[in-house]
């Protein structure tokens, strides 16, 4: 029999209450908006809001007006960073429709990375289901040409007022939505990269969870890759300085001159991305060979040098997929390719963009048709 304790109400489908903008943002200021969306400074009109306490479980689901939320300044999240988020979009298709790319698996992630930091799980359905009422609210900020999507933002943080430190008693989750243009124009540059001596992610740490933490302990590195004229920091593993996990916030390809591809295999301290995901079951299904294993940074200079590697790409939700041209640490730089996009990184990509887009067959059942 269940205690009264555990006895929570089922909140796997949570109804919303909508409460409408009051005072929407007028179509020629949206218009204006949408000509040249960039990336992650311009928001829609609403927000999801879902309210979870000990007691109550999940409750307080709302559709309502995008705007500042209130927090004790005791708020465990300012303290402790007890935070996790996602990243996914919502795009146009080519009849005219709206979906989404594998939230499902953004939702499984997001669950896992609560585990990790010690937060309570959202319902699948529940995750989905607050995504596609926000894209369905707020459709016409989804901008529409090439490359162009809503970029959807959930996330969830420790409300409790208190300075103690344990996992706290009270979490919000919110979801917000953010106009995206194409990342690169036209055809993406290949970009050069700096091998930094700070690390990402500790054996044991963090760095399969998708938290704000992690982003924080990035920025210097990537301000440092920056400042040294480069477009993108690459980390290398924690324990041994020496094998390739991640380029920023995206997980790496190396495509072989034997038609081989290679991806760092997942070891707890990379974070598994659905870009990556998808890509593997896309080169399965041409035919080529993947392999997920380790990969040295030693290993990568030699089969530069050598011919034997002949294309490297990262890749992640934002930019999809960014070919590497160039490779510079304390130790010198060398390069890879002939410094665009390679065949096979072009060819995954756009396989990619059209079943994203709708101008694909599915096979793999990754797309959620929303309208
Ligand atoms: C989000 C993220 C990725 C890419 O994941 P996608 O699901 O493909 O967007 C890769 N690395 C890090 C560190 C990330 O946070």
């Amino acid at each position: 029999m269940l205690t009264t304790a555990e006895a929570k109400p089922d909140t796997s489908h949570l109804g919303f209450t909508s409460v409408p903008h009051p005072a929407p943002t007028s179509a020629e200021v949206r218009e204006k908006v949408l000509a040249a969306p960039g990336f992650g400074t311009n928001f829609s009109d609403h927000m999801i809001s879902i309210d979870w306490a000990e007691d109550l479980g999940w409750h307080n689901a709302t559709l309502g007006p995008r705007g500042p939320i209130a927090l004790d300044p005791a708020a465990a999240v300012l303290h402790y960073a007890q935070e996790i988020f996602e990243g996914l979009k919502a795009y146009k298709t080519e009849d005219g429709g709206i979906a989404l790319f594998r939230p499902e698996a953004n939702a499984a992630r997001f669950n896992a990375s609560a585990r990790r930091l010690a937060m309570p799980e959202l319902p699948e359905a529940v995750f989905v289901d607050a995504v596609r009422q926000l894209v369905l609210a707020d459709r016409d900020w989804l901008p529409g040409g090439e490359g162009a999507s809503l970029y959807l933002r959930p996330f969830m943080i420790a409300t409790e007022a208190f300075l103690g430190v344990r996992p706290a008693k009270a979490y919000k989750f919110l979801v917000i939505a953010s106009p995206a243009g194409n990342y690169f124009k036209s055809g993406a540059p290949a970009v050069s990269i700096w091998i930094s001596d700070y690390t990402r992610a500790a054996p044991g740490g963090t760095g399969a969870a998708k938290c704000g933490g992690n982003y924080a302990a990035s920025l210097v590195p990537t301000a440092e890759a920056f400042a040294r004229g480069h477009d993108q920091v690459l980390f290398l593993d924690a324990a041994e300085h020496k094998w390739v996990e991640e380029l920023g916030g995206m997980n790496l390809y190396f495509v072989f001159a034997d038609g081989t591809l290679l991806t760092p295999a997942l070891t707890g301290t990379i974070l598994p991305g659905i870009t990556r995901d998808s890509l593997l079951a896309l080169a399965r299904d041409e035919g080529l060979a993947v392999r997920e294993d380790r990969y040295s940074i030693d290993q990568w200079r030699d089969d530069a040098a050598s011919g034997r590697l002949v294309e490297v790409f990262a890749c992640g939700t934002a930019a999809v997929v960014t070919p590497v041209g160039k490779v510079c640490g304390a130790e010198g730089e060398f390069l890879v390719g002939a410094g665009g996009p390679g065949q096979v990184t072009q060819r995954l990509k756009e396989r990619l963009v059209a079943i994203q887009r709708g101008q694909a067959p599915d096979p793999h059942g990754w797309m959620t048709r929303l309208a």
